[in-house]
């Protein structure tokens, strides 16, 4: 094995389940319950991401090991990792779900890399724990796929998220009816090594706090503002000023997390408390999707289809909304609900902050004035209505002349004729007060051109090219994966052989499963 340091502080310093033995089960005054993966009956490694392994001090022949898929799926362990799955709770579509946990995530241990960084490890879809419920702790190829490029993807776009290390196929089918219609088949099986800091949710703390269970809550804050929060660590502990300091960082955090979203037009889908991570990270890729035609209303969950909670505008608004339910959580941690209030505006504060300066970045402006997020929200109603692609239109709009503005370099990203038709007078419209409002701005144009590069990706995991890298991988072909992942590694810069990436979405994917419609059934 690879010389690694584990420290494996969650199951150390916290109290785990006393019940070792297999089952579903609720597990009262313990945060963790021992679990192993359970063995599969030939794990190839199908994809790695080479910046990931490199964090982790692993080698390219580590990874290329035969040990290692033995390892990252399921069927050994190196010397130092302590296998568990985490109990938590969640509020799921607005209700409290009670006891959810690690229904199929076993965590195998965490790292401390040469520079002193902590890593923890974790197989999505190794086989059951006490918290899988009625369900086979297991994952299918095509939602290991995606969360594996989209983990990879949003990183070097540079938005905060959970990481992955390899992507294993496990050599078993596993059934999943994916539309809940009667329809069940066998798909190929697989595992995700996801990396992260910490995988504490929201969640964790919601489930001890309704339980009553204070002393168990306070253990398990105190703990995450040790290991999470080292800055905040150093100073008080135990005391109420760092509990309040702590929650108005996750607030800071979740925020600056969700600009990030809007602005790459990403759309996370189930954002339910237990999928809410304390650091802001984006954490459990499911149902999530890429915004093509830009729609506020749009979601990419066919299991929230009614109602929609979870479309693209909402999720600011969402994310707020989780964050009162951990508020709730943490109140028998302070005497008043002040602080917590305070939390709550920061996560207000900064959104706003974050949001302007998305808007001065995306539109190339010194700074975003009021009249500038005005001209903003204008924008968005007309992107909206004129079916107009997000990545395409933001990516272009630094090629218009700004003494000659016209539709002309933005042409590509129109996908339908008569919606562009009806609302090209009001685009030129705006295009000219924009183009105004940037010579006023008076940015030298090379300066202009490479901030609105920076804020807007050329390419991104637009969700039918996921798609036809996971049509590939169910074929045996698992060539497509690491192209895209390779593409990926830098969106922000134009790479002339890649130009196929960066078009419309075709015709065919505008209503087709995986592409456009995607159920929780993973
Ligand atoms: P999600 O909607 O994916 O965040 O999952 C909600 C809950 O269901 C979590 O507790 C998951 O661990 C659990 N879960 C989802 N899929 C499975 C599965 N195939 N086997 C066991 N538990 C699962
Ligand atoms: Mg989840």
């Amino acid at each position: 094995m690879p010389s690694l340091r584990f420290d494996n502080a969650f199951v150390r310093d916290l109290p785990g389940d006393p019940v070792s033995a297999p089952g579903i089960r609720q597990v009262h005054g313990a945060l963790w319950s021992a679990v192993a993966p359970a063995p599969v009956v030939a794990p190839k490694l199908v994809a790695w991401s080479r910046e990931m392994a490199v964090r982790l001090g692993l080698g390219e022949e580590d990874i290329q090991s035969p040990e290692f898929a033995q390892v990252f799926g399921g069927n050994a362990t190196w010397l130092g990792m302590e296998p568990f799955a985490a109990n938590y709770g969640g509020h799921q579509f607005g209700h409290w779900a009670g006891q959810l946990g690690d229904g199929r995530a076993i965590s195998l241990g965490e790292i401390v890399n040469a520079a002193g960084e902590r890593w923890e490890l974790q197989l999505k879809g190794a086989g059951p724990t006490p918290y899988s419920r009625s369900a086979d702790g297991r994952a299918v190829l095509r939602s290991s796929v995606r969360e594996f490029l989209c983990s990879e993807a949003m990183h070097h776009l540079g938005v905060p998220t959970t990481r992955a290390l390899s992507l294993v196929v496990t050599g078993e089918p596993v059934v999943r009816d994916m539309f809940y219609d009667g329809n069940a088949r066998e798909e190929p099986g697989a595992i995700v090594c996801r990396v992260a800091p910490s995988f504490i949710r929201f969640g964790n703390f919601e489930l001890p706090s309704s339980r009553g269970d204070v002393t168990l809550l306070r253990q398990l804050a105190d703990f995450c503002i040790d290991r999470d929060f080292p800055e905040l660590a150093a100073s008080r502990v135990g005391s109420e000023r760092l509990y309040g300091e702590w929650f108005a960082q996750v607030c800071e955090r979740t925020a600056r997390m969700v600009a990030e979203w809007m602005r790459v037009g990403f759309v996370h889908g189930v954002m339910n408390t237990d999928n809410m991570s304390i650091l802001g990270l984006t954490i459990d890729y499911g149902p999530y999707g890429w915004v093509d035609n830009f729609d506020l209303d749009w979601t990419p969950n066919t299991t929230d289809a009614h109602g929609r909670r979870y479309r693209f505008g909402w999720q600011p608004k969402i994310a707020y909304w989780n964050l009162t339910r951990l508020a709730h959580a943490l109140a028998p941690l302070f005497d008043d609900a002040e602080q917590l209030q305070a939390g709550l505006q920061r996560y207000m504060e900064t959104f706003t902050a974050a949001d302007r300066a998305n808007t001065a970045g995306k539109l190339g402006l010194d700074t975003c004035r009021d009249g500038d997020a005005v001209l903003m929200q204008q924008l968005y109603g007309l992107l909206q209505a004129g079916e107009v692609d997000m990545t395409l239109f933001f990516r272009s709009l630094s090629d218009v002349d700004l003494d000659n503005p016209t539709l002309e370099p933005l042409a590509e990203a129109f996908y339908g004729a008569a919606q562009r038709t009806a609302t090209d007078p009001d685009l030129l419209e705006w295009l000219g007060r924009y183009a105004a409002r940037c010579r006023e701005a008076s940015l030298d144009p090379g300066a202009r051109r490479a901030r609105m590069h920076e804020a807007n990706p050329r390419y991104v995991l637009r969700n039918y090219l996921a798609q036809q890298a996971i049509d590939r991988a169910e074929t045996g072909d698992y060539g497509g994966i690491m192209e895209l992942l390779e593409l990926l590694r830098r969106p922000y810069d134009d790479q002339p052989d890649k130009a196929a990436y960066a078009v419309r979405r075709p015709d065919w994917a505008r209503n087709r499963a995986g592409c456009s419609m995607l159920s929780c059934s993973s």
